[in-house]
């Protein structure tokens, strides 16, 4: 154990001879698919009995609840050509979905911690099962609720978990699984310049070096979960409302001033108050990160943003088999995400081959002697987020970081 954070890497890195992809293809390999696939059903299964158990209604969150479970039946029943079986998953993914949204609590308008999680998905769900009137009704309660985001004098975060981007995201997933139109454009616009009217703000107000600067409780917090690059990569994936020049004005030196924030070792700070190189996770760390730095490498095409990700990528390699356990938020699935996006914007097997390595560690789930997580079962936690992730690994091509990586 190189600390008590993360376990060593034990495995070799890529060489010729390790290959996971058929001659000339992104094809996985026969013998890896089968692998993945086994223990796909495996890990499901310890899932689905774990459900069979008491379920926690009272929390209906993407994080840590039952929505989050629905979400990861939309994933499967996405990934599957065998229509009984698609329909198997359509109707779990309603059952976790339907009591939640007949018991919204009407308090928080993020998609991953409040109502807009079970609101977005279930317009998503229901539009599949062709209850279009019920699909658009759900539609209306997440477009009224803008109201309640776009003020700058309530006591609402901008950080993705419990956010002002948490509902821009809402938005963001809706158009993209229900066509541009679902949404009113004028609304995303609204929530866009709201984002940037209060990073502009309190930037001024502290005299910082940063053009946006973003707190969440009482902190300059930079990951993913929390902080700037978080909310700077929301609204990268929300680019189309920015005005060229905001891109290129604010959006841009932003990014840029992240970058420079950069450890030797490829990580980064966890917040401004925290100059400490601890923390490789999604939430915090590198592993959050590169998923600000592939954005920026798409929409500015700058070299420097690729070689800032692929940093990432060398970090999370030697320290991302993490004690914490195998999860999306704080976990090795979470970290797995960064070598498929590498894969896919370098199309080098080598990321391909770390993202199956960091798998087979997953497959030993539970028996690495990590910590058991307070929702051993949910997506971001837990054990439905390590299904995603191998399910998800099937189609390196395609795979996406969940409730988070629209693009
Ligand atoms: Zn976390």
């Amino acid at each position: 154990m190189s600390s008590n954070r993360e376990f060593d890497n034990p495995y070799p890195d890529f060489a010729p001879g390790r290959e996971v992809f058929k001659p000339g293809t992104s094809e996985l390999k026969d013998d890896i698919v089968k692998q993945l696939q086994e223990n796909i059903v495996k890990l499901l299964k310890k899932l689905e009995d774990g459900l069979k158990g008491e379920v926690d209604w009272h929390d209906y969150s993407v994080y840590t609840g039952t929505t989050g479970i629905a979400f990861l039946y939309l994933h499967l029943m996405n990934s599957v050509h065998d229509t009984g079986q698609s329909k198997d998953y359509m109707k779990k993914a309603i059952w976790f979905i339907e009591k939640p949204l007949a018991s919204l609590k009407g308090r928080r308008l993020s998609f991953m911690c409040g109502d807009l999680g079970p609101l977005a998905l279930g317009a998503v769900l229901y539009k599949r099962v062709g209850m279009d009137r019920e699909s658009k009704d759900l539609i209306k309660r997440v477009e009224k609720l803008h109201k309640d985001v776009i003020p700058l004098d309530n006591d609402l975060p901008d950080e993705f978990l419990f956010g002002r981007v948490g509902y821009l995201f809402s938005l963001l997933f809706i158009k993209k699984h229900l066509g541009e139109d679902a949404i009113d454009t004028a609304i995303v616009k609204k929530v866009v310049a709201s984002v940037v009217k209060s990073g502009r703000h309190l930037a001024q107000k502290e005299n910082r070096n940063s053009i946006l600067m973003y707190m969440w409780h009482e902190k300059h917090y930079l990951g993913a979960a929390h902080g700037l690059s978080g909310i700077l990569y929301m609204l990268l994936q929300a680019q189309e409302y920015l005005s060229a020049g905001d891109l290129k004005d604010l959006i841009k030196p932003s990014v840029d001033y992240i970058m420079a924030l950069k450890f030797d070792s490829g990580n980064f700070p966890s917040s401004l108050s925290n100059s400490t190189d601890r923390l490789v996770h999604w939430c915090h760390g590198a592993p959050g990160v590169i998923h600000l730095a592939a954005v920026a490498y798409k929409v500015f095409g700058d070299e420097k943003y690729l070689q800032a990700a692929r940093e990432c990528g060398e970090v999370i390699w030697k320290r991302g088999l993490l004690q914490k356990g195998y999860g999306i938020c704080h976990g090795v699935s979470g970290n797995a995400y960064a070598f498929l996006l590498l894969f896919q914007l370098t199309h080098e097997e080598k990321y391909a081959y770390r993202a199956v390595k960091f798998a087979e560690w997953c497959y030993d789930y539970g028996k690495h002697g990590c910590r058991t997580p307070d929702r051993p079962l949910s997506l971001f936690e837990g054990l439905a987020g390590t299904v995603y992730f191998l399910n998800d690994l099937l189609h390196p091509e395609q795979a996406a970081f969940p409730a988070f990586q629209l693009f």
